[in-house]
């Protein structure tokens, strides 16, 4: 039978392409969204066949509805052979945090806190797989990294000593660190979070499931609709910056083809790797493992992130 990977955000962009891509490749798709009419609508637009996917409700806005994704999923009785973590809001122009039921500022919950619950509960669905190449992939970018030109922008992540998680993560407080609102800084921080999660999981659980943990930037795709919430000016002009200036710039397509075989072909087979493309400025540039910022290879900071994590989520 086919092996069977759930994308969350697979309604658009990089996520619609690579389940477009991993269908492509054989694989059965759990399309993980918040809005099934206009999945389905996404799904047919780019030709993915009804027999290929099905549709599984879930707002990663809120924990209470990854809890219940899940239970949703394990009734189907479908094997779990890998999980991509690709969903993610950019709200740069907020004056002020949303906030998730829970409380929780709502960038970080949607882009880490809902996926860091994910993977620790669907890691026990993976163990059970009997797939021989098991590999769960999560989303990173390059502006996590103020070493690379893409990161250098301000504002640059700061996670500070989490003390904002530390200390609950809830009105009055909206920021990792415990310190002022910036919402540019709150999706490259939960960025930061992603990298530093996928690290953890490759410490503690490769060696005992065999199961390949990654991380990757496909490159810069500067026309998804990530980009929505920002000015139209911004939106004209930084699809134009990518493709002439930094030539980062590549298409949806191709940022799913890259994702796809992170999470399915044997070349990508290396857990705890971040993966880039090599020679952006050249075209065709090569996949290789990239070295990740500072505070994403801190392993003690991983390590309080991660329990951080798991008191604000309630895993323990
Ligand atoms: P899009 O905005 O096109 O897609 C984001 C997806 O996430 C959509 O399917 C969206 O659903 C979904 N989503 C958002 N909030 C929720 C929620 N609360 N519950 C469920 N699903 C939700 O963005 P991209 O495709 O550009 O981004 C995908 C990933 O790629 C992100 O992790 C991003 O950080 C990363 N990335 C993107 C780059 C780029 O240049 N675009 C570069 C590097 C990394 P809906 O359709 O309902 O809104």
């Amino acid at each position: 039978h086919k092996p069977t990977v759930i994308i969350t955000g697979a309604s658009s962009g990089v996520g619609l392409w690579s389940a477009k891509a991993l269908a492509d490749k054989g694989w059965y798709i759990v399309m993980a969204c918040r809005n099934i009419a206009k999945t389905e609508k996404a799904a047919e637009s780019v030709g993915i066949s009804k027999d290929n996917y099905t549709i599984i409700q879930v707002d990663l806005g809120s924990l209470v509805s990854v809890r219940e994704f899940v239970a949703k999923f394990r009734a189907t009785g479908l094997s779990l052979d890998a999980l991509l973590c690709n969903a993610a809001i950019y709200m740069p122009l907020l004056k002020a945090p949303l906030r998730s039921p829970e409380g929780f500022e709502l960038t970080m919950t949607t882009n880490h806190l809902s996926h860091f619950l994910l993977c620790n509960l669907l890691l026990e669905d993976m163990k059970k797989s009997t797939y021989p190449d098991r590999r769960m992939v999560i989303l990173g970018t390059v502006t996590h990294n103020p070493d690379e030109l893409g990161g250098k922008i301000p504002p640059q992540p700061d996670l500070g000593n989490l003390e904002g998680f530390e200390k609950g993560f809830k009105e009055p407080i909206s920021m990792a660190n415990g310190k002022k609102f910036e919402p540019v800084r709150a999706y490259k921080e939960s960025k930061v979070c992603n990298i530093l999660t996928m690290r953890e999981l490759h410490r503690r659980f490769h060696d005992s499931t065999g199961i390949t943990f990654t991380s990757l930037y496909p490159g810069c795709v500067a026309d998804t609709p990530l980009f929505r919430n920002h000015y139209p000016l911004f939106q004209k002009l930084f699809p134009l910056f990518q493709k002439n200036i930094t030539k980062g710039y590549v298409t949806q397509e191709l940022s799913g083809q890259r994702v796809a075989a992170v999470v399915a072909d044997p070349e990508y087979r290396q857990s705890g790797a971040y993966w880039s493309w090599g020679n952006r400025q050249k075209k065709d540039g090569q996949s290789f493992v990239q070295t990740v910022s500072p505070q994403a290879r801190d392993d003690a900071r991983a390590e309080r992130m991660w329990d951080l994590s798991a008191k604000l989520v309630r895993l323990v």
